[in-house]
């Protein structure tokens, strides 16, 4: 009791100290770069840029050029195989993230430290603490659908994994979890269990035991809480019958999540026909969440970018159980909180934070063309930034990247004192482009969600999707990848090709299809379980499942994906439209 009082945060002192730092904003960032310089001033590469000491922006901006991964990687790389001089961080780095690089196919390696720890954990406090005040909870559990991912150990003797995982196998994780009310309901064994369907099935299964305590269902992502009760609806009997019988079921072969869930498990014929009462009660599984977890108050997790598109299946789920849309970071650190966690997931915004790093923002000026910005761009500071403008992010951060391009285009909608509201927008480097033509990650949700309407009045849905620019005809068209939730006859699946290629307003793109210097685009029918596979790719290469988000458009190198995707094909449809 003492020590749940000790520990339990003060969130007015939390939401205090936000308005502090957001009213002074401009301040807070120069002292931030301050500190960033100072520790870090004589590392190889600040001296190489001649820096000398000088820890001022206007300084800054002058010597150190602005760069992407790629420029900073074999640094990271040299890091990675155990070079022990003061390369990025005047602090040796001990453990490497590895981020999604889901277009490419690739991982990439980003330098991770005590000092990105100290910033998650503050983001969460300060994120709970905004919630909290609309949303309060006791001191109940969270449904967390949270996975490990492959950990490794590079050639240097670094410890690798995904930044999430990263930040659950720290301390301070589990302390911070207690101070905000919401510990996990399944034990570490099931956490890091290795295999996420073993994992998967165990959080599920903890989530029922603990039901009436847990209080919030959430996950790094929206998509896992969706594949979450999707995969309920597949093995709920199951679950049903190992809380009957106190036993967990032979797919369960983890002798660590065995011993850890028998802890957990007592036979209970009470509560086994309670849910099963409840799941038999449903209409399509409308309303399973507070069905099953009846003192929920919430579903936490990043709902916005790539994720609205799960947000329909999301909300049928949580019934009228409220969506509260998590906060915007990357492995490369945080960046914006959701202070105002009533509004809806399609309007969520984030407002920095001004001491998590040292922000710059490329302008883009609602440009399509200036997503490919030529020459040295020209970035402003975190309080320049204007309203209704866009903009790319770039970081410079307490773990050696500086003036990195995080590779994200978000939109100014707002101020919090002096801090920007942004909304995210989408990846800068998911762009489907044959020649004159631009249309984002965002125009093709819109495009997607356009023809999707047609599927609705089949009651028909689409599961998840990507794209192609298909360079290998002449001339190139979009192909665009749908699996859907059951069968929709030939007429209906031309009329949704039709839709998508009209639902592309680019005036690029429109005009060249009137030429026909861009083909017609072409709607390919995937198997059921296609997007499974290849999340399941991901995984193998170090992917965490809490942090795989759908590549929505498939880079040419991507040989893996495409494979996976040419050899799923069903059907396939070309546009008439034109
Ligand atoms: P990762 O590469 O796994 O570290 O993922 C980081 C990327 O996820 C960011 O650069 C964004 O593109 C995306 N992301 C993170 N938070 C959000 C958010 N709240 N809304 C939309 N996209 C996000």
């Amino acid at each position: 009791m003492l020590e749940k009082m000790v520990e339990k945060l003060d969130t007015e002192a939390v939401i205090q100290e936000f308005e502090t730092l957001s009213m002074d904003a401009g301040r807070v960032q120069r002292e931030t770069l301050m500190k960033i310089l100072e520790a870090n001033g004589e590392t190889e590469y600040l001296l190489k840029w001649g820096l000398n000491g000088r820890t001022d922006p206007d300084s800054f901006k002058a010597c150190v050029p602005i760069v992407t991964h790629k420029d900073l990687e074999p640094y990271i790389q040299r890091i990675a195989d155990g070079e022990k001089s003061s390369i990025l961080t005047g602090k040796p780095i001990s453990t490497i993230s590895l981020s999604s690089g889901t277009t490419q196919g690739k991982p990439k390696y980003v330098p991770f430290n005590d000092e990105l720890i100290g910033s998650t954990m503050k983001m969460y406090k300060t994120s709970f603490s905004f919630r909290n005040r609309e949303y309060p909870i006791g001191n109940g559990k969270a449904l967390q659908f949270i996975y490990s991912s492959k950990q490794f150990i590079t050639k240097g003797g670094l410890n690798a994994a995904t930044a999430t995982t990263n930040v659950y196998r720290n301390a301070e994780f589990k302390k911070t979890m207690r101070a905000i009310q919401t510990p996990c309901c399944s034990p570490d064994e099931v956490i890091f269990g290795g295999d996420f369907h073993h994992s998967l099935y165990c959080h599920l299964l903890c989530g029922l035991v603990f039901r009436e305590e847990v209080e919030v269902v959430s996950s790094t992502f929206a998509h896992s809480i969706v594949l979450a009760f999707q995969t309920f609806e597949q093995v709920w009997k199951e679950l049903v019958a190992d809380i009957r019988d106190g036993s967990l079921s032979s797919r369960i072969t983890s002798k660590s999540i065995q011993s850890a869930m028998a802890k957990l498990l007592k036979p209970n014929p009470e509560l086994a026909e309670t849910i099963y009462n409840k799941c038999l009660g449903l209409s399509n599984w409308y309303g399973l969440i507070p069905e099953l977890f009846p003192n929920a108050k919430y579903v936490y997790g990043i709902m916005t970018g790539s994720m609205e598109p799960y947000l329909k299946k999301l909300r049928h789920y949580a019934g009228e159980l409220p969506l509260l849309s998590a906060d915007y970071g990357a492995s490369e650190g945080w960046i914006g909180v959701n202070i105002n966690p009533k509004l809806p997931p399609e309007l969520a915004t984030f407002a920095v934070l001004p001491d998590i790093a040292y922000f710059e923002f490329i302008p883009l000026e609602n440009d399509l063309n200036a997503l490919q910005v030529s020459g040295e761009p020209q970035p402003v500071g975190l309080t320049e930034v204007e309203v209704g403008k866009e903009y790319e992010v770039i970081v410079t951060n307490f773990a050696g990247l500086y003036r990195y391009r995080l590779g994200d285009v978000i939109k100014v909608r707002g101020f919090h004192n002096s801090t920007p509201e942004l909304q995210f927008v989408c990846r800068k480097n998911l762009l489907l482009n044959i020649n004159i033509d631009k249309n984002t990650e965002k125009d093709l949700q819109l495009a997607v969600a356009t023809a999707a309407t047609l599927l609705a009045e089949e009651k028909l849905e689409i599961v998840d999707f990507t794209s192609l620019a298909d360079l290998s005809t002449e001339p190139g068209h979009y192909v665009i990848y749908w699996e859907i939730s059951g069968n929709a006859d030939d007429e209906l699946l031309q009329k949704c090709c039709n839709c998508l290629d009209s639902a592309f307003l680019d005036a690029g793109y429109v005009s060249s299809r009137k030429v026909n210097a861009i083909g017609p685009l072409e709607l390919r029918i995937l198997i059921r379980g296609t997007f499974h596979k290849i999340m399941e790719n991901f995984v193998q290469l170090g992917a965490a499942v809490n942090q795989f988000k759908t590549p929505r458009c498939v880079g040419p190198t991507n040989h893996k994906v495409l494979d996976i995707l040419s050899n799923n094909v069903v059907k396939s449809y070309f546009s008439t439209a034109y």
